[in-house]
Formats: C-alpha cells, structure tokens, sequence
C-alpha cells in the first residue's frame, strides 16, 4: 500500500525531477507556446515542497487539499489550475483514507484525471497532458494487481504518450493558437506529466 509519507516522497521526487529538466520543458513550451512550462513546474512544486515539509497530514484528503491548492495559487499559467484539480479531486475521491492500495489510487488518479477533463473542457487526442494522463492510467489498471508492476506499467505508457503527442494538432490551450504548426512537437504539460509518474516509480513502486 502506499501510505501518506510514500505520497510524500513521490511530491518531493517530482519537484527534483521537474526542477532538473526545468530547461527542457521550457524549450517544448517555446516551441508550441510561451516558453514557461518548465518554470511554472518548478515554482509550483517547490512551493509544494515547502508546504509538506512545514505540515503535518493525517489523511490523504488533508495532504492533497495542500498540494491541489498550492499548485492552484502558486504557477501561473494553464497548467496550475489543471494538476492542482488533478491533487484536490485526488484526495476528495478518498476522504478519510489513510493509505491506499492500487485499487484505490487507482480510482483517486482517474477522479485526478476526470477533473482534468472538466476543468479543462479537453479530451484525449488534443495534444495536452491528458495524453499522457489517459493511457497511464488504463496502463496501470491492467497491472494493478501488483502496485509496483503498475506503477511501471503507468509509468511508461506515460512516457509514450508524451512521445506520440509529436504528431498531433493541438486542440487547446495556447499551443491551439498555432492550429496546424503545432505538429512535430511534443507537448509539454505530457512531458512533465511522465516526470511525475517516472518520480513515482522511484518512490511507490
Ligand atoms: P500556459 O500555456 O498558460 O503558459 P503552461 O505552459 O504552464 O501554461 O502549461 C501548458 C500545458 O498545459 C500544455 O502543454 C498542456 O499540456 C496543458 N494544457 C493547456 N490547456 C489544457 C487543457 N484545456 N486541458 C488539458 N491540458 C491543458
Ligand atoms: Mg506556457
Ligand atoms: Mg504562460
């Protein structure tokens, strides 16, 4: 199971990871956009960083209520509003939970991605996070019977969407703006969405 200091360690892992490929993710974001995405990951998850390191959490709901609504307030930006719904719907799809199994997080993360889609008014195929998010999530429900081997499975389902977004037209957000010369590259919210799921690896699985 995956208690409430793994979930931890995961955010703590995402934010070095997102901090350590901040360059990278702000040169997809030239490409197709304004040139920050990497800039408002790192601000967002180090002020994540600092919120759990000053707080103590004894449900999942506490924890992600802290996560969600830092990220919402502190990146500017399309992408803080969406993975900061992704952390709220996560936690209150599991009120009172202390710890989760892969059946479980497994439905917290669809509640995540299905906030996502609401808030965002935006599905698979647009060339956005969700591209990654979406075939994660199916990857790691036909693994779920062991966590580790889920997480894994999600994990590089995620890194190949992120991967097979090139080829797509974006759909929404500012890379929508270029219609058709936003094709042949890969989206940035989808590449940091497989940092977060590659820090999970290193730190639930
Ligand atoms: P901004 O575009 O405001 O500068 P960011 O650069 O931080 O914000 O984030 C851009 C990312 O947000 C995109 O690469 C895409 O993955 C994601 N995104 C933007 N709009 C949507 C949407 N409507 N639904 C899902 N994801 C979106
Ligand atoms: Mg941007
Ligand atoms: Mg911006």
């Amino acid at each position: 199971t995956v208690s409430i200091a793994d979930l931890v360690a995961w955010l703590e892992r995402a934010s070095e990871l997102l901090t350590e490929h901040v360059t990278e993710l702000n040169d997809l974001d030239s490409a197709i956009g304004d040139g920050d995405h990497g800039t408002n990951m790192k601000r967002g998850f180090a002020a994540v960083s600092e919120a759990l390191g000053s707080g103590e959490f004894g449900t999942v709901d506490e924890l992600m209520k802290k996560v969600g609504s830092t990220l919402v307030s502190r990146v500017g930006g399309a992408s803080g509003p969406l993975y900061g719904t992704f952390f709220l719907r996560l936690g209150t799809s599991q009120k009172g939970a202390t710890e989760l199994d892969a059946y479980s997080l497994q439905s917290a993360m669809q509640a995540g991605v299905e906030g996502i889609e609401q808030r965002g008014k935006s599905m698979i195929g647009q060339k956005t996070m969700l591209d990654a998010w979406v075939p994660a999530l199916d990857a790691f429900q036909r693994a779920a019977d062991s966590l580790p081997l889920a997480v894994q499975a999600g994990a590089g389902a995620a890194a190949q969407g992120r991967d097979d977004t090139a080829p797509l037209e974006a759909k929404k957000g500012r890379a929508s703006y270029l219609g058709e010369r936003s094709i042949g590259h890969i989206d940035p919210g989808a590449a940091s969405t497989a940092l977060l799921w590659q820090a999970a690896v290193e730190t639930i699985g």
